[in-house]
């Protein structure tokens, strides 16, 4: 299986899929952080591109690989309930966004699927 989706949601779906049907999983996603600048402006602090390879009989799953979490899932779920839920209702919620809100720039989203695919068929 091969997972590129930006949701936490699907992850988990793909993350226990991989056990249902015994096949390894490479799982490709992007994330950073976003911070705001002394005027309140927001940039791009960081960005980070991932391959996560898993075999079903072995090696760590999404969660283990901290790559999914629960309140990540969770938060994910409240948004698909109140998708105009305002950021300080979701802190106060204590529902954290997962990183994985950060930009997909299209170049670094092309590179990392390059090394997604790369693994796919080395492995
Ligand atoms: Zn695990």
């Amino acid at each position: 299986m091969f997972g590129c989706t930006d949701d936490q949601i699907g992850r988990e779906v793909l993350n226990t899929a991989l056990y249902v049907y015994a096949q390894p999983y490479i799982d490709v996603g992007l994330g950073g952080q976003i911070a705001e600048d002394g005027e309140g402006q927001p940039y791009l602090r960081y960005h980070y591109g991932r391959v996560s390879t898993i075999f079903p009989e072995s090696g760590e799953c999404l969660f283990c690989q901290e790559v999914i979490k629960d309140v990540w899932i969770r938060h994910q779920y409240a948004l698909r309930e109140d998708p105009h839920m305002a950021a300080t209702e979701a802190r106060e919620r204590y529902l954290v966004g997962g990183g994985e809100q950060a930009p997909g720039v299209g170049p670094f989203t092309s590179a990392v699927a390059d090394y997604g695919v790369a693994t796919l068929l080395t492995d």
